[in-house]
């Protein structure tokens, strides 16, 4: 059982004491946030590509990383580190290969109904409430013009002071190499901070 496994694990990572290493304080080193995709290759190869260490940087990571909504729980979490943890630059960093470039609404559904889940009848009643389940479920159809989405969302956001950087990266899950898509500093007006 994979609980099992992870708290005997635990038990003995306390007892060691291998935390040592990753002691920090809830404020950001390196005065920054990362938005990314929830990938599982990207747990520790994007930390690792980036030199970000523990204790550098606020990481909020959702499913194609992917700021779905202005006043949702992602930029919830954007406006309290910006405020409340002296972030002071954003890096949307995408990735190839993403499997919400290839997300399939329709399919998912399918596989609610198959799973017994939720009936037609059901469905159908969620979109006569308004919730649009295919919008919901879509993802995106090119990783750079989600990125330019996103930093659009955040740099226009009533809440996102002028003078925070919104970059925007494309990483490479099997490689670690990033492309630079947009450089935040280039976009500030009236500040020629780096
Ligand atoms: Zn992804």
């Amino acid at each position: 059982m994979l609980l099992q496994e992870i708290l005997e694990y635990n038990d003995q990572f306390v007892e060691d004491k291998e935390y040592l290493p990753y002691e920090g304080t809830k404020f950001p080193k390196k005065r920054m946030i990362v938005v990314t995709c929830m990938d599982a290759r990207l747990i520790e190869l994007l930390p690792k590509a980036l030199n970000i260490h523990n204790g550098d940087a606020k990481v909020i990571k959702t499913a194609g990383g992917t700021i779905t909504h202005a006043f949702g729980s992602i930029m919830r979490s954007i406006v309290t580190a910006v405020y409340e943890l002296n972030a002071e630059e954003i890096y949307i960093i995408g990735h190839h290969n993403c499997g919400m470039s290839q997300s399939n609404p329709e399919g998912t559904l399918q596989k609610i109904m198959d799973r017994g889940v939720a009936t037609p009848e059901i469905l159908s009643s969620l979109e006569y409430a308004g919730i649009d389940l295919h919008k919901w479920l879509f993802g995106f159809t090119n990783v750079v013009d989600s990125i330019k989405g996103n930093i659009d969302l955040v740099r226009n956001h009533p809440l996102i002071p002028k003078e925070v950087a919104v970059h925007g990266l494309v990483i490479a899950p099997d490689t670690g190499k990033l492309d630079l898509i947009v450089n935040g500093y280039e976009q500030l007006t009236g500040h020629d901070k780096h």
